[in-house]
Order: C-alpha cells, then structure tokens, then sequence
C-alpha cells in the first residue's frame, strides 16, 4: 500500500480514488473481513453510547477538520508513533479502537475508553471552532463519533459547527453518484 507523508496526502488520495479504484485495494489490504467485523463492533458500541444509529457518509461528507484529524492519527498509529493504552492495539490486529480530537495522537482500545475522557471545560469546548459551550438547550456540545476502518474518531462539536456538518454532508451526498 501506498506511503502517506501526512494526513493532506491521504486525504487528497481517499479523495481521488473512483469507486473502481476502492475495489481494487480492497484485496491488497487483507484482513478487510477482520476490519470489517471490528468496524462493525465499533459501531454498535459507539451507536449504544451515542443513542443514534450511524450512517454511511461519503468521504468528503466529512468536514476537513474532522477528516484530516482522523487521518493524522491513523497514519500516526500506523507508523507506531501514536501513544497508546497499556493494551498496545495495533493496526496489524483488527479490533475496534479508540481516538479524539480533543487527544491528538492517542489511540486506545475499548476497554480504555475513559482515558479519553474529559471533564469541566475541556468536554464544553468545541473541538470545530473552539467556541465554549453554555450547555443544553440552546448551546449544547453534540459528540460525534467517525470511523476510518475500525478506528473511531470522536469530536465534539457546537451548534453552528453541527450545522456546517450537515451542510457539508448533503452537499457530498449531492455531489455526484456514490457508493
Ligand atoms: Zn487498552
Ligand atoms: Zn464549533
């Protein structure tokens, strides 16, 4: 597989590939059906805690932001330069983990998930545009959960950033024929 330098490099890549292009990696990467199975894990834990069921969206249905924030600790973890809970999960063994916006460069596995959590302030600050919430009704944090093959990237974000999710969302949706 292709080396990426950065985040921006695969993120230009993931956004240059057809759909044709996808089903030809798919079998060089291996382990797709062990991906696949702890992607699936990851989902329904994360749709349990969340309280919503998750849904497919286009690569660039996803704000630059969040995307090249899950891409940079991918390719961290990747490399072995992320830090990680004391279970060292690797990329090498497919199983669902565990990253933040708010923990650059952490990767944890399930199990470990409270070390990504944050108190008082820091779990009001929106990680899009670093606005502090007030809190519910009107200027709540929404947590959302991304998944990049069975890593999922969380962020928090405010009101207006949630707005700008969706807009971006539909626009890609919009954009073209998709898989
Ligand atoms: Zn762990
Ligand atoms: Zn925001």
């Amino acid at each position: 597989m292709k080396a990426f330098r950065n985040a921006v490099e695969l993120d230009e890549y993931l956004a240059s590939l057809t759909d044709e292009d996808r089903a030809q990696l798919n079998p060089n990467i291996g382990m797709v059906d062990q991906v696949r199975k702890a992607q699936a894990e990851g989902i329904s834990d994360r749709e349990s805690v969340l309280g919503n069921k998750a849904r497919w969206v286009p690569h660039l249905g996803l704000p630059e932001w969040v995307r090249l924030g899950m891409y940079d600790v991918l390719i961290r973890w990747s490399e072995g330069r992320a830090l990680t809970c004391s279970h060292q999960p690797s990329i090498d063994r497919p199983q669902p983990v565990y990253a933040a916006a708010w923990k650059p460069g952490v990767v944890v596995c399930g199990q470990c998930q409270p070390m990504l959590r944050v108190i008082g302030l820091a779990d009001r600050t929106c990680d899009g545009c670093g606005h502090e919430c007030m809190g519910m009704p009107d200027d709540g944090i929404l947590p959302v959960s991304a998944f990049t093959g069975a890593l999922a990237y969380q962020v928090g974000v405010c009101v207006s950033c949630e707005d700008e999710m969706r807009r971006v969302e539909a626009e890609a949706q919009g954009a073209g024929p998709q898989e």
